[in-house]
């Protein structure tokens, strides 16, 4: 079987764990519970190859920056995740993002990375789309506006992983 790994990075309280129980489980929890680490795993139902996509829900603490690399150094696809409502969390994704062009090398194919503007259905706030956008294109990666709360682009985001996983340059 081929497994692909996806990990989920950004700072505490974005919504990393949110969306990822919006996508698994199909429910939201307005109770904020800390996570170190958690792993999903879906089926892929796709009939090409055994496989399933496994999700790593990181953990933002600086006390855990050695799980944080042994999660990128092993993994295939990765969602960085900011709150449109706290600018300084998308700040904070720029040496996770350095972290990872480090540890994985340079080729956007061969390591699809997808910035997440979580929180969208929130206001104030202190980060447009359209900024965003601009950071994405900067770094050269796609680039998704969600609420997990509303379910805003959260099949969206991962029916993206999903077809990067398609192909076959994606899992190399
Ligand atoms: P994590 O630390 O990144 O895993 O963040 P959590 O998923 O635990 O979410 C942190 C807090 O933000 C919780 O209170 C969630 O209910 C809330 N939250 C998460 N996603 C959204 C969203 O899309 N919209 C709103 N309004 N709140 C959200
Ligand atoms: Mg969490």
């Amino acid at each position: 079987s081929r497994d692909f790994r996806v990990v989920v990075l950004g700072s505490a309280g974005v919504g990393k764990s949110a969306l990822v129980q919006r996508w698994v489980r199909g429910n939201f929890r307005e109770a904020y519970l800390p996570t170190i680490e958690d792993t999903y795993r879906q089926a892929l139902g796709c009939s090409h190859k055994a496989g399933a996509l496994h999700i790593t829900d990181t953990t933002g603490g600086r006390r855990y920056r050695g799980l944080q690399r042994l999660a990128i150094a092993r993994g295939h696809a990765f969602i960085l995740v900011y709150s449109v409502t706290k600018k300084q969390t998308l700040e904070e994704l720029k040496p996770l993002f350095e972290l990872i062009r480090q540890l994985k090398g340079n080729n956007p194919q061969k390591c699809p990375i997808i910035l997440v503007g979580n929180k969208c259905d929130e206001s104030p706030r202190e980060v447009s789309e359209k900024e965003g956008a601009a950071y994405a294109s900067e770094w050269n990666c796609a680039f998704l506006e969600t609420s997990a709360k509303m379910n805003i682009n959260v099949q969206e985001l991962f029916q993206m992983l999903i077809n990067f996983e398609k192909k076959p340059a994606a899992a190399a």
